[in-house]
């Protein structure tokens, strides 16, 4: 007979990778920094757990001195208090690094920090660019020297080079923004100044924050929090704030109208911190959102509601408040799970040690249950999970999924496989159902998904195929190690 309580174990499925979360900040009161981008980029850990790194610098200081540390795993073992005491500067930033394009590597983790004539230049990158691999040969045929294979590499040479040419550095950058193409929300250093750049689409999160006279640009409000730093506003897609002794200036003269925006709706559905808003909405709400719409769409009748742990839970809470269900915890997850959850490559992902789910088998025993998760990629934990639920006693397993059925590839910083592992190409929701062994199953339906965000304009291309720019023709992730 199987025991009572905790039931069964298993691997989680290698779920969507954000590539990176930056942080910066400025001390108008010249107090060092390094040590609050620390506490930020540990608030940014979800968003990339193989690398991380700090830069600063002293803005009164001479020019080109910069004090930057960056190592492989998270925030917490890479960086000890007396790495911390060393980089002494009140300007800096800082990234957290999942890779998608460019290899998981010591060289590769950034703050990416450039010497050039006009000084240093620090910079931090989440996105992905989708003419990187032209302007690399470009810039390599007229000379440079790559030290990594990133394409963050990439804008730090254009706006280096731009900056030669320009009256300060914030030109530089909407100069360099003019070439390059993708998503990227970035946060560079300059010797004097602190610069904020969202690309026109804002397929990435970024916002301005301020605690007493320091001021902050970072990825997610929760960083901010984090530090007790009062939120400002978000940075506008294709805006370009600098950050100076004078306080904040702004560019908008790369938006976009408001129609062409694209933010990458998975930032609200799976990535962010669901205590975070971007753009005004709370990532927190448009879950518990999903959660109500798949209930209208997709009702079915059931004893319990239960999300897999983290990012279905809230959807699953929607899900209960729409149909009157009662919401319940059924799974337990080992909260320390640490670096072997992400490693990208095939092999070691297989070769980590397992990431350990558990059902609470009092929760589901007899009852019908309804299980909400924010997507099926490849579907190869979705039949485990129905498994363990049935084996748990469940009498009947439906599920539901936070967002439309993933159907093509992401070239701006996601990490969705080849269309080929995904579950829904080439398959109907009907065979998925099968495939996976559950009662039913319903997906978010795509026309649901602005209404996650009121309205704003958003991104769909891995469900559409339709993306805001034209694609690159091939695959261009890891496009350098080729
Ligand atoms: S294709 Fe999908 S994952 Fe990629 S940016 Fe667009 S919505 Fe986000």
């Amino acid at each position: 007979m199987k025991k009572p309580g905790v039931h069964q174990q298993m691997e989680v499925e290698e779920k969507l990778r954000e590539e990176c979360g930056v942080f910066g900040m400025y001390d108008l009161d010249g107090k060092d920094v390094a040590a609050s981008i620390y506490y930020g980029l540990f608030a940014l850990q979800h968003r990339g757990q193989e690398s991380c790194g700090i830069a600063v610098s002293e803005t009164n200081g001479p020019k080109g001195k910069v004090t930057s540390y960056k190592g492989m795993g998270l925030v917490n073992e890479v960086f000890t208090g007396d790495e911390l005491e060393r980089m002494k500067g009140d300007i800096g930033v800082g990234h957290v690094r999942y890779s998608t394009a460019g290899a998981s590597t010591r060289e590769n983790a950034q703050p990416l920090v450039l010497n050039y004539v006009k000084g240093t230049l620090a910079l931090a990158h989440n996105g992905n660019l989708i003419n990187a691999p032209e302007l690399r040969k470009e810039l390599a045929y007229s000379g440079a020297i790559f030290q990594t294979t990133i394409d963050s590499e990439v804008v730090a040479y254009h706006i280096a080079r731009e900056r030669v040419k320009t009256k300060n550095v914030e030109s530089a950058v909407l100069n360099a923004m003019k070439k390059i193409r993708g998503a990227y929300s970035l946060v560079i250093m300059s010797p004097r100044k602190l610069i904020g750049a969202r690309d026109p689409y804002g397929f990435k999160p970024l916002c301005i924050g301020r605690r007493d006279n320091a001021y902050i640009i970072t990825s997610e409000t929760c960083a901010l929090e984090t530090l007790g730093a009062e939120y400002i506003r978000d940075v506008e897609p294709g805006e370009v704030v600098t950050i100076t002794k004078d306080g904040i200036k702004s560019d908008t003269s790369m938006c976009l109208p408001k129609e062409q925006q694209a933010r990458c709706i998975f930032e609200y559905i799976y990535f962010a911190r669901p205590d975070s808003h971007i753009d005004g909405v709370s990532v927190y709400g448009s879950r518990i959102k999903a959660g109500r719409f798949l209930a209208m769409d997709s009702p079915v009748e059931a004893d319990i509601v239960v999300g897999v742990p983290e990012s279905g839970n809230a959807a699953a809470m929607g899900y209960a408040m729409e149909s009157g269900i009662p919401y319940g915890t059924a799974f337990v997850k080992n909260s320390y799970v640490g670096r072997t959850f992400i490693k990208p490559k095939q092999s070691t992902r297989e070769s980590s040690v397992k990431i350990k789910l558990n059902v609470l088998r009092e929760a589901v025993a007899g009852k019908r249950v309804i299980m909400i998760d924010d997507s099926i990629v490849r579907g190869t934990t979705s039949d485990r999970i129905v498994k363990m639920l049935r084996d748990a006693g469940a009498r009947e397993v439906h599920m539901r999924v936070s967002s439309p059925p993933f159907l093509w590839p992401c070239y701006f910083g996601t990490d969705v496989p080849a269309r080929e592992q995904l579950i829904a190409y080439n398959r109907s929701v009907e065979e998925i159902r099968q495939m996976i062994g559950a009662d039913s199953l319903g997906y978010l339906q795509i026309d649901r998904l602005k209404e996650l965000v009121n309205g704003l304009d958003i991104c769909q291309g891995c469900f559409t195929g339709k993306y805001p720019m034209e694609p690159p023709e091939d695959d261009i992730r890891g496009e350098y190690e080729k």
